[in-house]
């Protein structure tokens, strides 16, 4: 099988030769014929499998004919992350040099102006995260009446973000008769929903086991104690264990944490400990995240510390290393995370620490997988026993600022040590946090009051349907605090920082809720 044979137009085969492909992905050589016969596809492929190609070649193709006209982009990619959406933009520039067509990228973190000027010019590819692309639409600077082809990526990721509600918002402002490409790694109930509503007729196409593995990775489990600086102790040891390695030399190496504050504390004391590292999370502005993202890439920095939200389907083809630091809450990440290394049949290696009160999450991974994952050296009941007293919990202070603003409450020393419950409340806070940065520009890039249409020239708020109505858990529901999109509006307009989660202070009426159980 080669490119020539797929229907795809000449141009695209030659830019396609030129970067040196010869020959198509199962993905690709499934999804590009449907996808030129103007079928609906439903792809069920996780990245690493081609599947960008697979819709931006076929688009390239379409795209010949026909051209932009003003605020009427005519194709749309909705991508969760800024990375993913910048990611695809890539992908266009490669594949299109025979060509002339003008591409747009409405990430957040970036002005609108810019973004603003070039829609009104009329672009043939618009890729935007969706927060970005409804706040232009509200802005009247837009429409989605021209759109030919709506490709939905990462779907599952935008669940796992809460934006399932602004996706189907999208969908509602496009032409009904529009092409719908959708891909998803795994299908959950909700994602099922949606491609139900979406999809025409599609053709399923589905390239791997969405929970399967990659068999070039070593998997293993490594117990440590749970207290923050024994975890970040155990890493240090097993990455210089990795450095040294005669088998598998550590090339360079992902990081995971479950949380932004994490991330941050992680990379702060891997660097003062000598280590040549990078980090990657919600809070650092898009210009800090691309460094990072180029440095690790280009074998500047060896190590990258980074959130689940901030690295999912980053495109880094050659990763000799993952680290799982934390242990994570949802089994689909593990999968998604070690994914990153053992990419294209090379080797691999994914080592997962584990302390006590991890193995509920340990043991749904190893039934999503299928398989248990070997421990180096002795589970957790070879961990040496601590002196007495001490438990092996993690013991977290409240944060210097909460300390400030707020008084222990009863009962509440100052080591406080989360409940699972608490903990679950945290991390969603934490998912809830990623998400708000789709959405609120940055101080600098907020626009000039002036330069905004008058509220009366905007274009006129849309009722919520009553999908959204009966639906009010999702996560953006939540966001939000439930409160009307003009509303949220003046917040994402706000001057004011990029909201916090709870931290380690965890609101008095949750504790209350959490007590009364
Ligand atoms: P994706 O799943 O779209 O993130 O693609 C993963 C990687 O595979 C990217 O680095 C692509 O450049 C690369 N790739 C895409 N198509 C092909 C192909 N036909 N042959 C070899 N590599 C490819």
């Amino acid at each position: 099988m080669s490119f020539s044979n797929l229907g795809l137009s000449q141009r695209v085969v030659d830019a396609v030769t030129a970067a040196g492909y010869t020959t198509p992905t199962p993905i690709q050589a499934q999804a590009i014929p449907h996808v030129l016969q103007r079928k609906d596809v439903l792809g069920i492929a996780q990245t690493g499998t081609g599947k960008t190609a697979a819709f931006t070649l076929p688009m390239l193709s379409i795209l010949e004919q026909g051209r932009a006209r003003a605020r009427m982009p005519r194709t749309l990619i909705l991508e969760p992350t800024r990375e993913l959406a910048a990611q695809v933009e890539e992908n266009f520039t490669k594949y299109s040099g025979n060509q002339k067509l003008s591409v747009a990228l409405l990430i957040g973190g970036v002005s609108f102006g810019d973004q603003d000027a070039k829609i009104t010019r009329g672009v043939d590819v618009l890729i935007a995260t969706p927060g970005r692309l409804l706040d232009h639409f509200e802005r009247g600077k837009l429409l989605l009446t021209g759109i030919e082809i709506l490709v939905i990526d990462e779907a599952d990721r935008m669940l796992d973000m809460g934006f399932i509600p602004d996706i189907e918002k999208i969908a509602g402002l496009c032409p009904f008769t529009r092409q719908t490409l959708f891909f998803t790694a795994t299908m959950p109930p909700e994602i099922k929903r949606i491609t139900d509503q979406f999809l025409h007729h599609p053709e399923v196409i589905e390239v791997s086991r969405p929970a399967s593995t990659a068999t070039t990775i070593t998997q293993n489990l490594v117990a440590t104690h749970s207290k923050d600086y024994e975890k970040r102790d155990t890493l240090r040891k097993l990455i210089r264990a990795a450095q040294e390695s005669a088998e598998h030399p550590l090339k360079n190496g992902i990081i995971f944490c479950n949380r932004k504050r994490e991330v941050a504390t992680l990379y702060r004391s891997l660097e003062k400990h000598g280590f040549s590292v990078g980090a990657l999370h919600g809070d650092m502005d898009q210009r800090a995240r691309m460094n990072a993202l180029d440095a690790f890439r280009k074998n500047d920095l060896t190590l990258l510390v980074a959130s689940d939200v901030a690295a999912r389907g980053l495109d880094i083809p050659d990763v000799s290393h993952v680290f799982n630091y934390d242990i994570p809450h949802h089994a689909e990440d593990y999968v998604h995370r070690i994914g990153r290394t053992g990419r294209a049949g090379r080797k691999g290696a994914a080592m997962t620490l584990v302390a006590r009160g991890d193995e509920k999450s340990l043991a749904a991974i190893e039934k999503l997988i299928g398989k248990a994952i070997e421990w180096q050296e002795g589970d957790l009941s070879s961990l040496p026993e601590r002196p007495e007293g001490e438990d092996d919990r993690p013991a977290r202070r409240p944060r210097r600022e909460d300390r400030e603003t707020r008084k222990p409450r009863r009962g509440e020393g100052r080591e406080h040590v989360r409940t699972a419950k608490e903990q679950k409340i945290i991390d969603e806070a934490s998912v809830r946090e990623e998400r708000s940065e789709d959405r609120a520009p940055p101080k600098a890039a907020k626009p000039p009051r002036e330069d905004r249409p008058a509220r009366e020239d905007r274009p006129a708020r849309q009722d919520r349907t009553p999908r959204d109505a009966q639906s009010p858990k999702t996560h953006s529901d939540r966001t939000d605090g439930g409160k009307p999109r003009h509303e949220q509006r003046r917040h994402r307009d706000d001057d004011g920082p990029t909201p916090k989660g709870f931290g380690d202070a965890i609101p008095g009426f949750l504790m209350a809720g959490m007590g009364k159980k």
